[in-house]
């Protein structure tokens, strides 16, 4: 099947007016492909080779639709750094319609109803980080949105300097927000909670439909996904950086790629966002705003379900769900397989240490997870190396009670702990390129992206540490 010829239904407008702006893109000037995901592809059940596929740029850009295509922009309400703001909406996105259990959305394709102040677009350089990490957070296998291809255009747009306009596609199983029922609670339309929370199971927890309390159901679930989302970004570093409700998708997965990071050195308390001046999102936070986050989605769906009981669930099932999730990943990335008493110890012991050693996170797990006994190759990359000298002696007798050979046991961790993740100082140096139209790095970094556990030797300088100068920097959120 060729992306093209790709047949679209749309549930959503299926729902009464309220919820959408029906809305047609404002294509970009000059368009050209900068890069497409094969892989995303086969999500809708496209097996051509998509940068073959002449109708793509301009189904891209907005200029030609797919059969059974019909535009809208969604609405939605959200509360931005703890405040409550009643109408948000896709300000830059259009959503195209659904195929393949996948709602097809452009980002970047200009003004819709809800844009406000805002022009309607995105800049190459937020739209190569987006396109890139949602394939990466997938090949870490996180839950998220993904994106089918990106094409940049000869459009200026204002930010902090003129950047030029591009547009990403984007591919989910629901585009529905917690910040979708928030909108609708602050407005006082309780009916359409209703109407809301019945898609909601349909598109994405349909085995709820008949089920009694579905709602409180549904609620529970979202709470597992999203406890499991953001246990997973703990385990590999990755630092949000606008975890607003509007920015939470209501099956959990992670959306809304804008100023996020990957943790270089380890620093538990660092925020990647540059506006956000108190660290409200900062990584070490980032558990306790998920549950935030779901206390607001709690009362949001409070005049169809039992807030309290709501609330309760909460309690029973986010903290457990986040431990568990996380421990596992944990004590996995560190190749132990038994338990052992000391362990939790050992674990925080190791957090510590790694903060005081001053260590690229993702660099030290690798290593890690080729460690034989001899310390030099972990402790030359330390700034600071009596922490981590202390602990690997600890870590060398926890060893001595597993069972597996050293050889099974690298094996075993290096499926878990990634070699390449996309550092800010990579992306910026592949964003460079870009502006100056060549895209190599872009493909180069989708391609260790969608496969961060293996070696590509080829492609070894993607995983260097960052600089001096640029580890664990912040970013604008200006995009
Ligand atoms: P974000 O922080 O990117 O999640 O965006 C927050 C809200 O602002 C969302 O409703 C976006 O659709 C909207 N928005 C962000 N940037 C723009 C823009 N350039 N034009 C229109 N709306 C925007
Ligand atoms: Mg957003």
């Amino acid at each position: 099947m060729k992306f093209s010829s790709l047949k679209l239904t749309t549930p959503y407008l299926e729902l009464p007016a309220l919820f959408f702006d029906r809305v047609s893109p404002t294509p970009l000037h000059k368009p050209f492909l900068i890069s497409a995901s094969n892989d995303a592809g086969k999500l809708l059940g496209v097996d051509e080779n998509l940068s073959l596929d002449e109708g793509l740029i301009d189904i891209l850009n907005g200029k030609k639709l797919l059969e059974g295509s019909e535009s809208f922009a969604m609405c939605y309400a959200g509360h931005q750094f703890g405040y409550f703001v009643p109408r948000l909406g896709d300000g830059r996105a259009i959503n195209l319609g659904k195929v393949n259990g996948q709602n097809l959305q452009l980002k970047g394709s200009g003004l819709t109803l809800y844009s406000r102040q805002g022009d309607g677009r995105a800049v190459l350089r937020s739209s190569i980080r987006e396109y890139l990490m949602s394939e990466a957070m997938h090949g870490l296998g996180i839950s998220t949105s993904r994106a089918l291809a990106l094409i940049g255009s000869d459009t200026d747009v204002a930010r902090e300097r003129w950047e030029k306009g591009a547009i990403v596609l984007r591919l989910s199983p629901t585009w529905v927000r917690f910040g979708t029922f928030e909108y609708f609670n602050a407005k006082g339309e309780h009916d359409k909670l209703e109407v809301l929370a019945d898609y909601v199971i349909n598109e994405s927890f349909a085995h709820l439909k008949n089920a009694e309390d579905r709602y409180l159901k549904m609620y529970a679930e979202i709470v597992r996904n999203t406890a499991t989302t953001i246990a997973k970004w703990q385990s590999v570093g990755f630092n949000h950086g606008v975890m607003n409700t509007d920015n939470m998708s209501i099956d959990g997965r992670t959306i809304d790629y804008g100023p996020f990071a990957f943790l270089d050195d380890y620093e538990k308390d660092y925020v990647c966002n540059h506006t956000d001046r108190d660290g409200r999102y900062s990584f070490s936070n980032q558990p306790s705003i998920g549950h935030w986050n779901l206390t607001m989605l709690a009362r949001a769906l409070s005049p169809i379900v039992n807030y309290q009981s709501a609330l309760e669930i909460l309690d029973e099932i986010y903290g457990s769900t986040y431990e568990s999730v996380y421990s596992e990943i944990m004590y996995a990335k560190m190749g132990l397989e038994s338990e052992d008493e000391n362990d939790k110890e050992l674990f925080s012991w190791m957090l510590g240490a790694l903060e005081g050693a001053t260590i690229d996170y993702t660099l030290f797990f690798r290593k890690l997870s080729r460690y034989d006994g001899d310390k030099s190759d972990i402790l030359d990359i330390c700034v600071y190396r009596t922490s981590l000298e202390e602990w690997l002696a600890s870590y060398d007798k926890r060893l001595e009670k597993e069972s597996l050979t050293t050889s099974e046991r690298h094996e075993k961790m290096l499926q878990v702990n990634p070699k390449y993740i996309l550092k800010n100082h990579i992306l910026q140096e592949a964003i460079e390129k870009a502006e100056k139209h060549n895209f190599s790095m872009v493909n180069e970094l989708l391609k260790v992206a969608q496969t961060p556990f293996g070696e590509h030797t080829e492609l070894e300088y993607l995983c260097k540490a960052a600089p001096l100068e640029s580890k664990n920097i912040k970013l604008s959120c200006s995009s």
